[in-house]
């Protein structure tokens, strides 16, 4: 077999060098490098524009994003939360000293189920934070009902749900806050970065002092803050990387379809589905390995990189499995069954716009030739 280049399961969108290096060169000539320069602020109006979304604050990460989201609202206590996310999710709730109380995912859209969580509210619960798994929207209106009847906050963490629409528009006007994660992976990069989204200029303010060490004016400190600021070499780079999203999109919804075309008549594979976007932004390709495809999950995942194919199992394992959360009543398996089973069967094939058809087919073949 001739040799091939790795596939790993994403490989960030570069645009040319060459386009970026006049926004080096404005860089070095006004020598403002962070601290909410001229990009910075043009990238929160762009991203307001693009993302339809009334305020956005800029984050060098998503982590520290959401870790402010919650200190912004004040969040204490319990949080309810899923434990089929990235680990990032219950970390900012450690990073409070707030107790995560995991409920079970719903195994169609691998989301929080709204139906566990009346269940695991208590005196001492103040929020959810739910997670639009593989961008894919929560069931916002059955979340929102549940928060309003108890009086608890909603704090998305919309990492995988950079552009997402429903029929009302951005799923990030959603709930009291929405958190964006731009890393590397993510669809749409700054390298590293993160941002918050909220509705009001009051919450952007308190957000924007907090991810500044809690600065209002030279002389006044208004809480514990931290130093969450965006530079402007990743805020320029998003800029740049914003002009080529439809481009990115179109190429992702390709691959999309292809696996789509292909893997959805195979005895024991299940695709991921989509819950009723308008627009889907083609972040990941989950795939769900059943007892009744030859090959168990493992040995299709270790097939895979025997030929250079890099999927990766996310989301396993679960959060909940993890030694800092394992001994929480909530992380118990029986309270968890559907993310239990979907974190032993689920695949991420690889899904980014670089990604050729020869190397999908190549994908195809290799899950094709199992069954
Ligand atoms: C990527 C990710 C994060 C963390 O974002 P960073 O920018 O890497 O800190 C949080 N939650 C989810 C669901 C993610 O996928």
């Amino acid at each position: 077999m001739s040799q091939k280049p790795n596939t790993f399961v994403t490989q960030p969108y570069l645009p040319d060098l060459k386009d970026f290096l006049p926004y080096l060169e404005q860089i070095w000539d006004n020598k403002t490098l962070t601290n909410a320069g001229p990009f910075h602020q043009q990238l929160e109006a762009a991203l307001c524009d693009y993302l339809g979304v009334k305020y956005i604050s800029l984050f060098s990460n998503g982590t520290l994003a959401l870790v402010t989201a919650l200190q912004s609202l004040r969040i204490t206590g319990e949080v309810i939360t899923t434990p089929y996310s990235f680990v990032a999710t219950s970390h900012s709730l450690l990073w409070n000293g707030i107790k995560p109380v995991f409920v079970d995912i719903d195994p169609n859209t691998m989301n929080m189920n709204p139906a566990c969580i009346e269940a695991a509210i208590t005196p001492n619960t103040t929020a959810i934070m739910p997670v639009h798994c593989y961008g894919h929207p929560c069931d916002v209106d059955a979340i929102q009902k549940i928060a309003d009847t108890y009086n608890l906050r909603v704090i998305y963490d919309a990492a995988h749900a950079f552009g997402v629409e429903n029929e009302n528009g951005s799923i990030l006007n959603y709930g009291d806050l929405s958190v964006l994660s731009f890393h590397a992976t993510k669809v749409f990069n700054t390298f590293e970065g993160g941002a918050i989204v909220c509705p009001d200029a009051k919450t952007k303010k308190r957000i924007d002092h907090l991810k500044n060490f809690g600065f209002v004016d030279e002389v006044t400190v208004i809480a514990p803050g931290i130093n969450g600021k965006m530079s402007e070499i990743n805020a320029a780079f998003g800029l740049l990387q914003l002009q080529h999203m439809p481009q990115v999109l179109s190429q992702r919804s390709e691959i999309d379809a292809f696996y789509r075309a292909h893997l959805s008549n195979i005895k024991g594979i299940r695709l991921g589905g989509t819950t009723g976007e308008t627009q889907q932004n083609y972040s990941y390709f989950p795939i769900l390995i059943g007892a009744d495809y030859p090959l168990s999950r493992d040995a299709l995942y270790e097939k895979l990189r025997a030929h250079q194919i890099f999927a990766r199992r996310y989301f396993y394992p679960l959060i909940s499995e993890f030694p800092m959360y394992r001994g929480l009543n909530s992380a118990h398996r029986d309270n968890l069954p559907q993310a239990s089973l979907i974190a032993s069967q689920v695949i991420c094939l690889p899904i980014y716009p670089d990604l050729s058809m020869d190397v999908c087919v190549a994908i195809v073949d290799l899950i094709k030739g199992a069954s």
